[in-house]
């Protein structure tokens, strides 16, 4: 596969991207891999350009022209099964994967795509687990997660975990403005994009993003100098919704990550010139916004853990 050339237009996770290409070029695909990491990040954008890259017949992957590339963005591809919606993955999702994996003709890869995998239901992470316990000829399993916790151990034990990260936001600045040439707008963005391109993009598509971030950090503001039985009654008030809860604290957390930037740079005359989205709080020191950090992401966790979200999040404002 000496020809092979690769065109991946994502943005940042080079030293993923490059060790998939490499197992690509020296055929040394795994059975099963584990792409997990936060929501936006990347991982269903790197998987799609990964399987059509090992499907695709063409030099430059993907080709985005060849029959295996075009009938995979059909959905069509006889040896590709992509699962990738909301609700429960159940059984009868399973099904057409199972039969396709069973077929006996073989060329190439028989691959396997399941988004949100924590979604399965055990019948289906069964049907899986039994797949990954007996792996037969050239077969692929990618499965993608936010919530890795949420997975049965023995499925997580036998897959290659590729973990995705935040990407630098300067990587994200630059894609910014070579898609809007608008420096100011680019690194307004880039500074409320939590590293992740999929949000970067929808923040540039959609303004009406960036206004109710804003409101969440005013709100905040408001928040941590207010009396406790206001701050117990915003609790109150918001924490039904899942959703919202989980938009509530990813801003805080950029809020609190700029605000230590913001304090780590002081003294620095080169980095001082950098603007930052966010005021920062006077109220807090250094090891206070540690703190606070250390204390949403344990509220992140216990919410994916279905602890009560009223408690989890109770316990964070009081501590504020
Ligand atoms: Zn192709």
């Amino acid at each position: 596969m000496a020809n092979i050339k690769f065109n991946w237009p994502i943005w940042g996770h080079k030293r993923i991207i490059k060790s998939l290409q490499n197992s690509i070029l020296n055929d040394k695909l795994t059975h099963a891999y584990l792409f997990s990491g936060p929501p936006q990040i990347g991982k269903m954008t790197v998987a799609r350009y990964f399987l059509k890259s090992i499907q695709c017949q063409g030099n430059m992957r993907p080709c985005q022209k060849c029959e295996s590339c075009l009938s995979i963005e059909r959905n069509t591809h006889l040896d590709t099964v992509i699962i990738d919606h909301e609700n429960s993955i159940k059984i009868e999702d399973m099904r057409e994967l199972q039969h396709k994996f069973s077929l006996k003709h073989q060329v190439g890869y028989k691959i396997a795509l399941i988004n949100n995998a924590e979604n399965m239901t055990e019948e289906a992470a069964n049907s899986i687990l039994k797949f990954l316990e007996e792996p037969k000829g050239k077969a692929v399993i990618i499965l993608i997660t936010e919530a890795k916790q949420a997975l049965l151990p023995t499925i997580i034990s036998r897959c290659q975990i590729i973990k995705f990260l935040p990407v630098p936001i300067d990587i994200i600045k630059k894609e910014l403005y070579n898609l809007s040439k608008d420096k100011q707008k680019a690194s307004e963005i880039s500074s409320l994009s939590l590293g992740r391109p999929g949000l970067a993009r929808a923040l540039l598509e959609s303004p009406e993003i960036i206004k109710k971030q804003q409101k969440l950090v005013s709100q905040l503001e408001r928040l941590y100098s207010a009396r406790l039985l206001d701050r117990v009654n915003f609790v109150a008030k918001v924490a039904k919704d899942k959703a919202l809860i989980s938009e509530i604290l990813d801003t805080w957390l950029a809020y609190f990550r700029d605000s230590l930037l913001a304090l780590l740079r002081q003294g620095d005359l080169s980095m001082r010139q950098s603007k930052e989205r966010f005021p920062k709080p006077k109220k807090y020191s250094k090891k206070e916004i540690l703190r606070l950090i250390k204390q949403i992401y344990q509220t992140k966790l216990l919410l994916s853990w279905n602890v009560n979200p009223r408690l989890a999040l109770e316990n964070l404002v009081i501590s504020f």
